[in-house]
């Protein structure tokens, strides 16, 4: 702890070791500080990483053995009603050739620890079990290192990236990130359920190593501003379901027992029958988009991923933005050693480099996405029923001629939404995403 380093990054997950590997790899001395026993110990996802921001990083991530569970060839968006609901799914044959691991399914726990030892490979020191409690500044309040909850427990470096996640009260010390408020985070809650390979392959019609995520909106969040996700990984299912932190608050639902309504739904229950729970673990997500974001950087320190609340709500993406923006912060960092300037001026091109990159791209395309769906409660009540009773009237077949039927799915729609409402949403849905 009495060593100096060039670096000192908070938290080992997608973010941290991303940074480290990229700046392991421009000779700088790195450490890593990670509150878990190992990398991955304390994390959870829902599972799907992204081939193409990974190999930015460990270019033949494949032939070094990432531990991947599946390779994504179909992803499902399911929009549900209590009883029944419609689904979509897109599969192509790129997936199984050109685009091969586009997506792919992990465990964080073996993942995070397999991506730290390439980190460790490179040169940077990881350590577990230590918790930085604050930054240590200098009397001109620059950032010089941190503080930790060991008893040697300070640490100083040139330069400190926050990459600790959602809930980062460090990124809140730097005053730049704002007390993070319930409408702007969600609570998700998952479990892994086992099930033999083989059956996984022949319930979701997939291969040996190939599989599907399903992405489900709908009445199975009970009103509120949610999703839910179904991911095969080689020998388990990752089922999980989240909700906007208020709405939690305001409807005064329990989160596993959505999880466990929803796992008795008639088009997931016979996905996951005769599984075996294996682990059930809760953890936040930051949904506020791009005007909840901190300010990037200051004296001496900079902020990436979660903690910087970069996560994209319509596509689910997060670790994908927690590794650009870990790298490119990394590159800053390169940059200001060769320049031998901390200052909040010498890191100012990360904001730059993100800017260029997708990361901040996406997140301010889709800046007022997070208000469309706290202030369209209908998404999540009346349409997917609307949508669900038009199915219904058309698919039912009797002696009533067709034009009929089309009266009746049309009344099912206007039972549930009247239409200006539904044109309205449909406005405003496209503005929140054009
Ligand atoms: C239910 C759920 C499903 C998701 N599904 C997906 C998905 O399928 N695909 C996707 O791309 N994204 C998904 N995400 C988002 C994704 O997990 C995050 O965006 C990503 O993990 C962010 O990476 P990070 O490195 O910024 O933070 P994290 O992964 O949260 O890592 C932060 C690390 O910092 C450590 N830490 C925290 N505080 C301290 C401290 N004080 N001292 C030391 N260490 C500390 C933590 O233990 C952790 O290891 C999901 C998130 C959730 C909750």
């Amino acid at each position: 702890m009495e060593e100096s380093f060039d670096a000192a990054i908070v938290g080992a997950g997608p973010a941290g070791i991303s940074a480290a590997c990229v700046l392991a790899d421009g000779n700088s001395k790195v450490v890593v500080l990670e509150r878990g026993e190992y990398p991955g110990s304390k994390n959870m996802f829902g599972g799907v990483l992204y081939g193409r921001h990974l190999a930015q990083i460990i270019p033949d991530y494949v032939e070094r053995n990432c531990p991947i569970e599946r390779n994504i060839v179909e992803s499902r968006l399911s929009y549900l009603t209590e009883e029944g609901g419609l689904s979509f799914a897109y599969r192509d044959a790129a997936f199984f050739g050109q685009l091969r691991n586009n997506a792919f399914t992990v465990g964080r726990a073996k993942f995070d620890r397999w991506f730290a030892d390439q980190a460790r490979a490179k040169g940077a020191l990881i350590v577990g079990s230590t918790v930085v409690t604050g930054l240590l500044k200098d009397p001109a309040g620059r950032v010089v290192g941190v503080r930790t909850d060991r008893a040697d427990g300070e640490l100083r470096a040139r330069v400190v990236l926050l990459a600790d996640g959602v809930n980062s009260p460090l990124a809140a010390g730097t005053g730049f990130r704002p007390e993070v408020r319930p409408q702007n985070v969600a609570l998700a809650v998952k479990e892994l359920i086992s099930l033999p390979e083989e059956v996984i392959d022949q319930r979701f019609g997939v291969s040996p190593g190939n599989g599907v995520t399903n992405e489900i909106l709908g009445n199975v969040t009970c009103g509120m501003n949610g999703v839910a996700f179904l991911y095969t990984n080689r020998s388990s299912l990752s089922i999980g379901i989240g909700a906007n932190l208020a709405d939690f608050a305001r409807e005064k639902v329990r989160p596993y027992e959505m999880l466990e309504n929803f796992k008795l739904h008639p088009m997931i229950a016979p996905l996951i029958k005769d599984g075996k729970p294996q682990e059930y673990i809760a953890h936040w997500l930051p949904e506020g988009g791009y005007d909840t974001m901190p300010k990037l950087f200051g004296d001496g320190f900079l902020i990436a991923g979660d903690s910087a609340m970069m996560f994209n709500a319509l596509h689910r993406e997060g670790s994908n933005l927690a590794m650009t923006s870990g790298r490119l912060a990394a590159e800053t960092i390169l940059e200001a050693i060769k320049k031998n300037d901390f200052s909040a001026a010498g890191l100012k091109g990360y904001e730059k480099k993100l800017q260029d990159s997708f990361v901040l791209r996406d997140l301010k395309k889709y800046r007022r996405f997070p208000s469309f769906l706290e202030t369209h409660q209908d998404l999540f009540t009346g349409l997917p029923r609307a949508a669900s009773g038009a199915a219904r009237e058309m698919l039912t077949v009797d002696d009533l001629p067709k034009k009929a039927r089309q009266t009746l799915a049309w009344k099912a729609i206007r039972g549930q939404v009247r239409p200006l409402r539904l044109l309205r949403l449909v406005w405003d849905a496209w503005r929140s995403v054009r």
